[in-house]
């Protein structure tokens, strides 16, 4: 009978409202018509456009009165609304989280009902890049269910290591073998980090050329931001070593220890002799070695917020109750001010630097830096690009940061990062325009990953599940 039953279940389980083939792509034409277009190729916005996406593809792309639409197809009349290319967030850590829940149980859903069809994981140990494989496999089985894995990279650090359980190296042929295990055990960037010394850095860089790899992270102590950048660093993350190569006192400060000063003083000194000509020459090698920012404003911001504000938080509610309690450390420590001295002045800083990299033509990129304390998968992504837009970047630019320009970074730009004919369907459709306000892209209405239709209801459902298994506790 339970046998029976079990049968049953499986012959009565609703059916998708649409043809799939095996392979997960749906069959049947799916259209939006008179939807406003902003494609992110930085050209305006385009109304009444009808959208034809055939399997994986956008395959018509045309004003609503000119394209013809399917006889079979799917309609979504999308009048009133703003279809935008899929967001990334270009620096996450899914394998980091407090609560050690599977990330596909709630970093995933929420990316998927924020929007965010892409990522770059920044730290994924060789012994996770099986994982993220099936990860891969499961974005074109079961598109909607995991965002696209557009690189994942590993920290490679030095002695002492900045945190417990990294891949550490201290010498030059150390760094070359660490390269030649880690391009072999399939990651795709090396991930440079604080405590690297300057030899173990540039064997780093060399090898990584040799084996065609990039090599992307933070900029270690040993090393200068101009020397990162000429080395052929691909990214620099959370603006690292920036002020500190503006300063006309650089060569002094980089020899003494932060931790040896009083809290707040060093950083405080670096600010104080910050040089705008300094600054320029260091921006003009960033943008002539095409090395891309990835400033993280999201968490500086943090640092920022009112506790009381931070430990109210309305998205709280997502986040798994084991994790909660573990950032409550986070509060306390902002309330005993032993984070952070200059909270204020680091934003502002970091806004200056950004304003004076885009005048002289260095590429941003959206991240947030999913994993730390107080930052909501998916959510602080919107946050992020808000930020990015108090920082100078106008509405589109920080668009692109999250769309275009991640793309292009990956080398996916024929076929990723903005709406145009013959690119996959990785969309975003939104109730408001971005481009008046950069806030609207909150204002999801409908997501579209790989092709696949979510709509409204299914991403509420999305979240709402979540929510629900957030106050689980889950014996382990
Ligand atoms: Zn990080």
């Amino acid at each position: 009978m339970r046998i029976l039953f079990g049968l049953l279940l499986i012959i009565l389980a609703p059916a998708p409202l649409v043809a799939q083939t095996t392979d997960g792509l749906r069959s049947q034409p799916f259209v939006f018509t008179h939807v406003t277009v902003i494609d992110a190729t930085g050209a305006s916005a385009k109304p009444d456009m009808t959208v034809v996406i055939i399997g994986d593809r956008i395959t018509t792309l045309g004003k609503s009165r000119k394209v013809r639409v399917p006889a079979n197809a799917q309609v979504v009349d999308a009048t009133g609304k703003y279809l935008i290319p899929g967001l990334w967030d270009m620096h996450v850590h899914v394998f980091r989280n407090a609560s050690q829940r599977p990330p596909n149980e709630y970093y995933f859903p929420l990316f998927i009902a924020n929007g965010i069809t892409g990522v770059r994981d920044m730290w994924t140990k060789l012994d996770k890049v099986a994982q993220v494989e099936l990860w891969r496999k499961q974005f074109t089985e079961r598109p909607g269910t995991v965002p696209r894995f557009g690189a994942v990279g590993t920290i490679v650090d030095g002695l002492p290591a900045t945190w417990p359980n990294s891949d550490t190296v201290s010498t030059a042929d150390e760094a070359r073998r660490m390269v030649d295990t880690l391009k072999a055990g399939g990651v795709d960037f090396v991930k440079v980090y604080w405590n690297l010394s300057r030899e173990a850095y540039f064997a780093i860089a060399d090898q990584t050329k040799k084996q065609r790899i990039p090599f992307a992270g933070h900029v270690p102590i040993s090393v200068s931001a101009l020397e990162a950048s000429d080395a052929g660093q691909r990214s620099i993350e959370h603006l690292d070593g920036i002020s500190l190569a503006c300063s006309t006192e650089e060569e002094r400060l980089s020899k003494i220890k932060p931790s040896d000063l009083p809290p707040g003083k060093y950083q405080q000194q670096v600010f104080d002799t910050y040089d705008e000509q300094k600054c320029a020459r260091l921006f003009s090698h960033f943008a002539k070695n095409s090395t891309w920012q990835v400033p993280t404003l999201s968490i500086f911001q943090r640092f920022n917020i009112d506790p009381n504000t931070l430990a109210n938080d309305e998205r709280l509610k997502y986040i798994p109750m084991a994790e909660r309690e573990e950032w409550k450390r986070f509060i306390t420590r902002l309330e005993k001010r032993t984070l952070e001295q200059n909270a204020q002045r680091r934003l502002q800083v970091a806004f200056k630097l950004i304003g004076g990299m885009r005048r002289a033509g260095v590429e941003f990129m959206a991240g947030t830096d999913l994993g730390n304390e107080y930052l909501y998968p998916g959510f602080s992504l919107h946050d992020e690009l808000v930020l990015l837009v108090q920082a100078g970047l106008t509405s589109m630019e920080a668009l692109q940061a999250a769309t275009q320009n991640p793309a292009k970074f990956l080398g996916r730009l024929d076929s990723l990062g903005t709406i145009e004919k013959g690119k996959i369907a990785d969309l975003v459709m939104l109730d408001a325009n971005p481009l008046e306000d950069i806030s609207n892209t909150r204002r999801i209405n409908a997501v579209v990953v790989n092709g696949r239709y979510l709509p409204k209801e299914a991403l509420q459902r999305m979240l709402a599940e979540v929510e629900a298994t957030a106050n689980r506790v889950k014996p382990r």
